[in-house]
């Protein structure tokens, strides 16, 4: 990407030309959630100003129109994922809801008392506690992967702990703390030869690494619409059919049903059994704007943009800033830099950056096993997108010598 690319990029999103406490914003808070660009603020607005109606259930034009460019976005979201077919997405809240859908739904299908799931230790919470929900319910077993001293998955131990009694296996594409990007393709492979689904969590893997669900063959794919220049609130779950007609609806309501009486339901087709009560349909028309955006920059372009934000930060921090600890190392890795200094608290060098305009995340990043086990109190994280620059790294890297100067 060259710098009018980067610049034309930049102009897109307008609250890049925000000050903070009368500094240039820099924002590398991007894992949390990415800035828009002004197409997907203008779908949003679009959509109530002319495109208002409750979808699905209308006669009238205003619905019918509605109605189709929901639908319209559930196969922008379908080829985003390169799914076989657009009935396999379900739009939910986001990951976590997607997540929590998967080990309600399925656990009630396929788990009983002593059944086993599996996942690892750089999952975020929203890939644990549902499941640790499901243990719970059923009386099964959490199965955890470790990691090495780099943040990558130990395979060999994943391996072993697959058995028979392992119903789902549930894996981050991107750990969102480490940047590790897993190897979920043999993931999913070495489960399936022991005929057991994979969930992956793509939340971090979307914004920045092509995705094809047939090529990965996973079970279930899920992500969030705001991790992707998207709006909040809105996000998919990718189910192969055979797995989502075999588990049953999640919550139940409007839309979800095919006939109702009070002796017996029953339910509507895919996706709609999943989707109960009125969806986002201005969320959902509003992310399928973000994806067709990050399409026509291209992700290929994008991941090696962010790459090179990765490598040239990295080298700064490490050449520049004494005393610090890069926390996660792996060999394929996204553009997230966790890292701590001497034994300054991530909190205080988080509230100075701050106060210098730089946005970067402090503490467990939901991720509160991982951090236990890696035995410090969180980590500051700098997490960058495509709008991201080099002459941003270097204020931040300034800045972060200043006030580490200040601290240490
Ligand atoms: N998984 C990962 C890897 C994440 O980074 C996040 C968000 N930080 C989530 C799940 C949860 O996403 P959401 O809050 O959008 O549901």
């Amino acid at each position: 990407m060259n710098d009018i690319q980067l610049q034309n990029i930049r102009a897109e999103f307008p609250i890049l030309q925000e000050k903070i406490y009368n500094k240039e914003l820099i924002y590398f808070d991007n894992g949390a959630t990415t800035q828009k660009p002004k197409c997907v603020i203008d779908r949003i607005t679009f959509g109530y100003e002319h495109l208002n109606a409750n979808i699905h259930r209308g006669v009238h034009y205003l619905s019918q129109k509605a109605t189709e460019a929901h639908e319209d976005a559930r196969t922008v979201v379908a080829n985003f994922l390169g799914a076989k077919t657009r009935e396999e997405i379900i739009f939910t809240r986001g990951t976590t809801e997607a997540i929590n859908l998967i080990a309600f739904s399925f656990g009630e299908a396929f788990c009983t008392e002593g059944d086993e799931v599996i996942v690892s230790e750089l999952e975020h919470h929203a890939n644990i506690v549902p499941w640790q929900m499901l243990c719970e319910r059923k009386k099964m077993k959490l199965r955890v992967i470790p990691i090495n001293e780099n943040g990558e998955l130990d395979v060999d131990a994943y391996k072993s702990l697959l058995n028979e009694k392992t119903k789902i296996v549930a894996i981050a594409h991107v750990s969102n703390v480490l940047g590790t990007i897993n190897p979920v393709k043999e993931i999913i492979q070495i489960a399936h030869q022991q005929n057991v689904p994979v969930l992956v969590d793509g939340a971090q893997a979307v914004p920045h690494i092509k995705v094809d669900v047939v090529e990965l063959d996973a079970d279930f794919y899920v992500f969030s619409g705001h991790k992707i220049y998207g709006p909040t609130g809105i996000g998919a779950l990718y189910g192969k059919a055979k797995w989502l007609n075999q588990i049953p609806p999640y919550q139940g309501g409007g839309e979800m049903i095919a006939t109702v009486s009070f002796e017996k339901t029953t339910y509507n087709e895919l996706p709609f059994k999943f989707e109960a009560g009125t969806p986002d349909y201005i969320g959902s028309t509003a992310l399928a704007e973000a994806l067709k955006y990050v399409e026509m920059i291209g992700l290929d372009q994008i991941a090696e943009h962010e790459h090179s934000l990765l490598t040239y930060c990295t080298e700064r921090l490490i050449n520049e800033i004494e005393g610090i600890r890069i926390i996660g190392t792996a060999k394929e890795k996204s553009a997230v830099i966790s890292f701590l200094v001497g034994n300054i608290h991530p909190y205080d060098i988080g509230m100075l950056l701050d106060k210098l305009g730089i946005a970067v995340r402090t503490g467990h990043h939901c991720a509160q096993p991982l951090i236990d086990s890696l035995g410090i109190p969180g980590t500051v994280r700098a997490s960058f997108a495509l709008y991201n620059t080099k002459s941003e790294i270097d204020v931040f890297v300034d800045a972060l010598k200043k006030v580490v100067g200040m601290l240490g």
